[in-house]
């Protein structure tokens, strides 16, 4: 008699997007296991309307976990965090917190350097420390809401550096598997860090000039399951 065995695969999908900016609803996605959003899922108007249709949107979604991260737009969660928290049901949401899902210990945080940012803005140097102090040392997927200082930070070849200088010390400390972030949407990509961490760039929105938008590609990634 042959026995079957239903093996897990050994590889869990990640598919993480950010800055959909009200668009969300425009996105085609791709199969997987594990679903991000880092940040900016709000437009600067309407937010209460656009909270409540983004977590209707979040919850057809075909994927087994869902973890939200908030960005500088999405101002509720900064102005009302308990109302905005109790209106998003269908996801995890991290903020400078964690959670463990397939083995993984993902932790997530909205903060960015000021002046750039509307919510969750910090000045450079000590005050954003104490945030990314919080960053545990055990943690496989870091996901912010910024880059860190380098990495797929700038919005063309030409322009300035806009990552956190003390998210970087935190990168290296933790040494996550994976960072996951948006918010510089020029900065939109992956890299392979020298220390072999994955920096993904997930900001899908594109500005297309003339007041003009477009969207790209969800970021997918596949990470062994913890063993
Ligand atoms: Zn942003």
């Amino acid at each position: 008699m042959v026995k079957l065995i239903m093996s897990e695969r050994a590889q869990l999908q990640i598919v993480c997007i950010s800055d959909t900016h009200g668009f969300h609803r425009e996105m085609t996605l791709p199969r997987g296991d594990i679903f991000i959003h880092a940040g900016d899922f709000l437009t600067d108007d309407r937010q209460l309307e656009v909270l409540a249709d983004f977590n209707d949107w979040l919850g057809g979604l075909p994927y087994r976990h869902r973890i939200v991260v908030a960005g500088n737009h999405d101002l509720l969660f900064a102005s009302n965090p308990s109302k905005a928290r109790r209106l998003l049901t269908n996801a995890v949401y991290l903020e400078n917190s964690g959670v463990t899902v397939e083995g993984l210990r993902f932790w997530g945080c909205p903060v960015t350097p000021v002046p750039s940012s509307m919510a969750f803005g910090v000045e450079r140097g000590a005050a954003s420390r104490k945030y990314w102090d919080k960053v545990p040392t055990e943690t496989d997927v870091l996901i912010t809401h910024g880059p860190p200082f380098r990495v797929l930070d700038a919005e063309n070849i030409l322009a300035p550096h806009m990552g956190c200088e003390q998210l970087t010390r935190a990168v290296l400390r933790a040494q996550p598997r994976l960072h996951i972030f948006g918010h510089v949407h020029g900065g939109y990509g992956r890299e392979t860090g020298p220390d072999g961490i994955s920096f993904v760039n997930c900001a899908v929105l594109a500005r297309l000039g003339r007041g003009e938008f477009g969207l790209r590609q969800p970021m997918v990634v596949e990470l062994d399951r913890p063993s």
